[in-house]
């Protein structure tokens, strides 16, 4: 093999799982090229909510919300019972040391919120906050004309034109004027976006996921990291058991490239991928994907032509997303209005089918589950006009004015009904059973327990409800016409069907023996949760921590180019 370059790793895909993995090898002292095949550091990572899922941290007994490995073990064992146990334990192991390397040695910094509950959190062992560390914001500036180089969120995610917005900023920007602090902190994030925008094209004041890609960004920038942009992984090259390199086009070059020590793939699984989709999620109704484009599996099938083996033993192939959609835009209905006070959520026969402010992956899979008897995807949100005053549904803003309203309506995204009966009609469902549905809800509504699904019944549930609305904060009557209703269908975030790696993220063959210099993270790697959503953070927590491990894996490998793993297989 004649190499055009050569280098101790080589990583593919600047998203959460490769960013931190190259940035932790230049911090090892080892020679790092980072490739990434579009112009753009980001991936899904970019877009995402930027929520780590990692327990048992520093930073969490540092914000005064400890937790607990011992609790999150038994967690895990109640929600997964006894699978992917070794990889469960790594994580577990690896997560609170991985959090303090970023934190002491790089720009990479997260704080534990006060509150942010694990998903089922009636579970023993969960926890009400601490597992959940969420990015500091960070100021786009410093990064200069590199800022550009950062993929901004997805438009909805957005207001005036790019100001970023996270769920603190949201009460203070929806009641400016509720108190003297609200007014002044709404008057300064005003101001500091009215100042980028005459330098920027977007605002500069990042948070969430932006935040935690542009810090990952920024410390391999202070410390010369190359990165190596338009560079797209086409093929692992292997010699026996051991991965040598790879053949890679940058811009419209094709070179070799060696990697002494090992390949890391972090391209960040397949979900937009609908040939892979069709393979792995064989009959599954879901035509949609929140996932960056760019995550297509290219890593995942170079693997695969590699030996690789492939782990599908999941509950879910992939987690899931209700989301509606307009024109291109794939909106994911996360935590702004289904858990809010005032929806239902019905399949086509007009009747409730899910706990509408269970997380977005069980509604979705409850989705999945009850449309195996009756038409549920889509299944249609349905609130009244009082609703979309106070808290708005999908892409309408709450407080939406009624030109806004009937461009959504024309548009065909919101439908409306002066009564249910109307409504039923315009959308496709049983309309006396809609009626029942709506009477039972404002029923419960008045006691304040849902009797058929207990919306608003766990500490997660009431986390997303409206803490103002008594007794229950996820119920309050549907009763102000006109109705509306928004259609959501199952989409994908991200696979969990992956790579099958060990502890180390060493790539498995067939066998289950590693493949010697080849490193699966983020979502190129089987999820550890077996497809069982257990808390906010779930496949950012593991990409961080599998890129520290599968660094310190191989810094430690005794000679360079071979790798402890190559040795044993051949002994
Ligand atoms: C709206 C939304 C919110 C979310 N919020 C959260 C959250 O708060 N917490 C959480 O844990 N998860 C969240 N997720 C899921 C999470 O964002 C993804 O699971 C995660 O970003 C995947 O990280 P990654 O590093 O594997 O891949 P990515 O971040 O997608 O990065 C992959 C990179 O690889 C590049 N690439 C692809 N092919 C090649 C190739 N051949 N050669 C070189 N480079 C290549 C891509 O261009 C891309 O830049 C969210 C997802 C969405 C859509």
């Amino acid at each position: 093999m004649r190499w055009d370059h050569q280098v101790d790793v080589l990583v593919f895909g600047a998203g959460m799982g490769g960013m931190t993995a190259a940035l932790v090898a230049a911090l090892e002292g080892l020679d790092v090229l980072l490739c990434e095949k579009t112009d753009q550091v980001g991936g899904t990572t970019a877009t995402s909510a930027g929520t780590v899922w990692i327990p048992g941290s520093n930073q969490a007994a540092r914000d005064g919300v400890p937790d607990s490995i011992d609790d999150a073990r038994r967690f895990l064992a109640a929600e997964i019972g006894p699978r992917a146990e070794a990889v469960r334990e790594a994580f577990l192991e690896a997560g609170p040391a991985a959090l303090d390397y970023l934190e002491t040695r790089s720009e990479v910094k997260f704080r534990a919120p006060p509150k942010h509950p694990d998903y089922h959190s009636n579970r023993p062992g969960r926890a009400l906050a601490g597992r959940a560390l969420a990015p500091l914001p960070f100021d786009g500036r410093l990064l200069g004309k590199d800022f550009g180089r950062v993929r901004p969120p997805i438009a909805p995610f957005m207001v005036l034109g790019g100001m970023m917005v996270g769920k603190d900023d949201i009460p203070i920007l929806l009641k400016p004027f509720a108190s003297v602090q609200s007014f002044v902190a709404a008057v300064k994030l005003l101001l500091r976006h009215a100042t980028d925008r005459l330098r920027y094209r977007r605002g500069t004041r990042l948070v969430m996921g932006n935040a935690l890609v542009a810090r990952l960004f920024y410390s391999l920038r202070i410390r010369n990291v190359p990165i190596a942009f338009d560079a797209k992984l086409v093929e692992l090259v292997r010699d026996k058991n051991h991965v040598d390199g790879a053949v890679v086009d940058i811009g419209d070059k094709r070179q070799t490239i060696r990697a002494r020590r090992g390949v890391i793939l972090a391209t960040g699984g397949f979900a937009p991928n609908e040939t892979l989709r069709g393979e792995f999620m064989k009959g599954l109704p879901v035509a949609h994907s929140n996932a960056f484009a760019g995550a297509s599996g290219d890593g995942f099938s170079a693997a695969r032509a590699a030996g690789a083996a492939v782990d599908d033993e999941h509950t879910n192939p992939a987690f899931y997303f209700p989301s509606s959609l307009h024109q291109d835009t794939v909106y994911p209905h996360i935590l702004l209005d289904r858990a809010k006070p005032g929806l239902i959520a019905v399949n086509k026969d007009g009747r409730r089918f899910v706990n509408e402010s269970d997380s977005y992956h069980d509604f979705a899979e409850a989705m999945l589950r009850t449309n195996a008897a009756t038409p549920s995807v889509p299944a249609w949100l349905i609130c009244d006009r009082g609703f979309i005053r106070d808290y708005g549904i999908g892409l309408v803003r709450p407080g939406a004015r009624s030109r806004e309203i009937e461009r959504f309506v024309a548009e065909e995204y919101l439908h409306r009904a002066d009564t249910l009966i109307e409504l039923a009609q315009r959308i496709g469902v049983v309309g006396k059973n809609l009626l029942r549905s709506v009477q039972e809800h404002n029923r419960y509504a008045e006691t304040g327990v849902d009797e058929a699904f207990g919306k608003g019944g766990t500490e997660y549930n009431q986390f997303n409800g409206d803490p103002a609305n008594k007794p229950n904060p996820c119920l309050r009557p549907i009763a102000e016409p006109p109705f509306f209703a928004v259609a959501v269908y199952p989409s994908t975030m991200g696979t969990c069907v992956g790579l099958s790696t060990d502890g180390d993220a060493r790539v498995l063959d067939e066998n289950g023996v590693p493949i010697a210099g080849l490193y699966a993270v983020g979502n190129d790697m089987a999820s550890l949760f077996r497809g069982v959503y257990v808390g906010p953070g779930i496949t950012l927590g593991p990409a961080l921590v599998f890129a520290y491990r599968a660094v310190m894996h191989l810094a430690s490998s005794a000679s360079a180019g071979l790798g402890d793993s190559r040795r044993r297989i051949s002994a």
